[in-house]
């Protein structure tokens, strides 16, 4: 028979008393898991939300990050993105992890106007010169520039 567990914490964060609630296959799981919860503490909902909102935007940092020096490795130089303050910085950052993927994947920039004869390769490369900040944005879920990632060039 399932059990709830329930025990009254004290956030470790804020100091707010709070309930910790679970349901559990039985009651001695139910027990451990109140006797764990009183040992360790934890946090109130408020302050966990508050947690995983500034994990995700250093996950979302690190990751633009990584993007910006992956691309800065790329030796062609693509143009400036036009658009509102904001749909730049996005755009830049989706299209630096489309560079940075083209970068891992070694492409040979050095060859590109040879594979430029390839019609399907010019088409994905010449997306690359979109300056349109808003193109990026709404083209970023669409799986482009496959053809390109997907070989090595
Ligand atoms: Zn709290």
């Amino acid at each position: 028979m399932m059990a709830k567990a329930s025990v009254k914490l004290t956030c470790t964060k804020c100091g707010a008393e709070f309930t910790a609630q679970k349901t559990c296959y039985n009651r001695t799981e139910a027990d451990n898991w109140e006797n764990y919860m009183s040992r360790v503490g934890g946090t109130c909902t408020d302050c966990w939300k508050v947690e995983k909102e500034a994990e995700k935007l250093a996950a979302r940092e690190k990751q633009t990050a990584e993007n910006a020096s992956g691309a800065a490795q790329c030796p062609v130089t693509f143009p400036a993105l036009e658009g509102s303050e904001k749909q730049i910085a996005w755009a830049t950052d989706l299209r630096n992890g489309i560079i940075t993927a083209m970068v891992n994947s070694k492409a040979q920039w050095d060859k590109i106007e040879e594979l430029s004869a390839n019609p399907e390769f010019k088409k994905e490369w010449d997306k690359l010169n979109i300056t349109s900040a808003k193109w990026w944005i709404d083209n970023r879920f669409t799986k482009i520039f496959k053809f390109i990632i997907g070989e090595k060039y």
